[in-house]
């Protein structure tokens, strides 16, 4: 008898009942604007700033609409002018990109490695290009962040990281997003902590936080924030930036402070489900693992693996077999744009150079969403559906 995966991809674990308690006395008060709040109250959204400045060790926190406007706002804070160029991952997801766009800047792509990470001589050798390096942590792989920061450094590139699958994970014990000056996180559906669309973004430049809170769309409410600096700072910066309105309610903020505090728990119950899998494919003929760094804690919410220098046709018969029994792989290397896949060059409205050999490791990365909604058991029959379809396939 052949075996049947039947969960689904998309499907999320529910809202903790005590998130939804927390939503419920926002709805109930229905004080949902951030600077709307009763004497001596503080706001859902001023306190999970403050709470996650904490979890990371950032000195300030601004929460946001959206994990681009994050981005989009910390190109703006660092001061990047319309027709700048900023160097970026060819391998990412497209708000990366538009957010560069958003501002009237170009990116430019930097190439993947085999590790699924910026590929760092690539890197260095267009350092000259731009004093703005966007690193996107695409899938959750880190860099070896030890020498990116040292060529970044050393060429006066400021790093801002895109944090949007790496919340809660850590180089050498480092949080995410607190290697570079900026780092901006997601809370999106899709992403580790889950109010269907909001941001977050760190940092410990304390003109950099208070310009990203005014252009957040504070007005001149600023006092009202836990994890900004303090008044003497927005005086120099008030007048002259502009206020792009993309704050964060206090009924996301009121979802997302429990699932914050649980995210540990969370990353613990991903990885468990990433390393059963990975355990059924290791050794899978054809089939490339995607080695993680000694360095790197990860969190496994995604894995991927290589089907390296396969024909798109058997890419495609592996993917049909395997999505005939249940099992949903997503190809970024696909020519055209589909569902939330992309390729580099399919954002056609940037002068892309070509990057042969990224091109060869995108056209070979396989990907699959691991929700938590996932037993073990799942993941060990995920694992076995895909071998044996990937092993036919090669065999054939
Ligand atoms: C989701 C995502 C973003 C953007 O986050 P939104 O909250 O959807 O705007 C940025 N980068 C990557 C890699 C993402 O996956």
């Amino acid at each position: 008898m052949t075996e049947k995966f039947t969960g689904n991809f998309t499907q999320q674990e529910p809202i903790p009942d005590e998130a939804i308690e927390a939503a419920l006395a926002v709805l109930r008060h229905g004080r949902l604007h951030r600077y709307n709040v009763s004497p001596g109250e503080l706001a859902e959204t001023a306190l999970l700033e403050q709470e996650f400045a904490a979890q990371t060790g950032a000195k300030y926190c601004l929460a946001v609409s959206s994990g681009g406007y994050a981005l989009a706002t910390a190109l703006r804070a660092i001061g990047v002018q319309p027709g700048d160029t900023v160097l970026t991952n060819a391998f990412t997801l497209a708000p990366v990109p538009g957010a560069i766009a958003s501002i009237g800047a170009k990116p430019v792509f930097v190439g993947v490695t085999e590790a699924l990470t910026i590929d760092l001589d690539d890197l260095e050798s267009k350092l000259d290009q731009s004093d703005v390096l966007m690193l996107s942590h695409m899938r959750g792989h880190l860099c070896d962040m030890d020498r990116l920061m040292q060529i970044c450094d050393a060429a006066g590139v400021a790093v801002i990281e895109d944090c949007a699958h790496t919340m809660g994970a850590a180089w050498r014990g480092q949080k995410s997003g607190r290697q570079g000056v900026i780092g901006c996180y997601s809370c999106q559906t899709y992403k580790h902590i889950n109010s269907g669309e909001g941001g977050l973004l760190i940092t410990d430049d304390e003109e950099l936080a208070a310009k990203a809170t005014v252009l957040s769309g504070s007005y001149m409410l600023y006092e009202r924030h836990l994890a900004a600096p303090g008044p003497e700072v927005f005086e120099r910066i008030k007048y002259t930036t502009p206020n792009v309105s993309g704050r964060m309610d206090n009924l996301r903020a009121a979802i997302l402070r429990p699932q914050l505090r649980n995210l540990e728990q969370q990353i613990d119950r991903w990885n468990e489900r990433y390393v059963e899998i990975e355990k059924g494919l290791r050794g899978t003929p054809g089939l490339t693992i995607v080695e993680r760094p000694e360095a790197e804690t990860y969190v496994g919410s995604s894995i991927q693996f290589l089907l390296l220098d396969w024909s798109p046709e058997r890419i495609a018969l592996v993917m049909q077999r395997c999505a005939a029994r249940g099992v949903d792989l997503k190809w970024f290397g696909g020519a055209e744009p589909t569902g939330f896949t992309s390729r580099y060059d399919s954002w056609r409205y940037v002068e892309s150079a070509p990057l042969p050999a990224s091109d060869r490791i995108l056209s070979g990365i396989m990907d699959m969403r691991v929700p938590l909604t996932f037993s073990l058991d799942d993941c060990r029959l995920i694992a076995r559906i895909i071998r044996t379809e990937v092993g036919a396939v090669f065999q054939s």
